[in-house]
């Protein structure tokens, strides 16, 4: 079984997110999408509210499941048995911090690759802070995420 972790903070979940996920999903017999639930940004959405989001997005894939940690990344692949990180590279911007990350990862735990996907060039300009800031004007999203958690970005924004 060939298993892989792709991590992030999904606040929330974007098409060019999903575009990744389905992409690697293809590749590898199992596909963890995880939820760092440690990350330094100050989310949104509550970690149970970003995994219960990707679930609804991701349920029609077959090998893709919903995971969170709070744990070392490469810590918790292990656990999962994952032998390979997938990160989605959306500009030359993405590639210092992610290859540090990488580099960092491998001293750490040499079993475990780094494997960079570059951003479908439909998604370059998405990130979730950029669907945050569209939502708070009442702009369309279904450009920017799925359509099935369109209804939890406008209820959370005008809470
Ligand atoms: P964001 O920067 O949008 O807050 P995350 O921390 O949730 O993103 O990102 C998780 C992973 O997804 C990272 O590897 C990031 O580079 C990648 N990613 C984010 N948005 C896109 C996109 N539009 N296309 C490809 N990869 C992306």
């Amino acid at each position: 079984m060939k298993n892989a972790v792709y991590p992030g903070s999904f606040d929330p979940i974007t098409l060019g997110h999903l575009n990744i996920i389905r992409r690697a999903s293809r590749i590898f017999d199992k596909l963890y999408v995880c939820v760092m639930a440690n990350s330094s940004k100050q989310p949104l959405f509550t970690c149970e509210e970003r995994m219960d989001m990707i679930r609804r997005t991701v349920r029609h894939f077959g090998n893709v499941e919903v995971d969170t940690s709070d744990d070392l990344l490469v810590k918790h692949a292990r656990e999962l048995d994952a032998k390979v990180v997938i990160k989605g590279l959306r500009a030359v911007s993405d590639f210092d911090f992610e290859f540090q990350m990488a580099l960092a990862n491998k001293i750490i735990e040499p079993n475990i690759e780094t494997l960079f996907m570059a951003s479908s060039g439909k998604y370059t300009y998405l990130s979730s802070t950029v669907v945050k800031e569209m939502a708070k004007y009442g702009a369309d999203l279904k450009e920017f995420v799925p359509r099935e958690i369109i209804d939890d970005i406008l209820r959370k924004i005008n809470q």
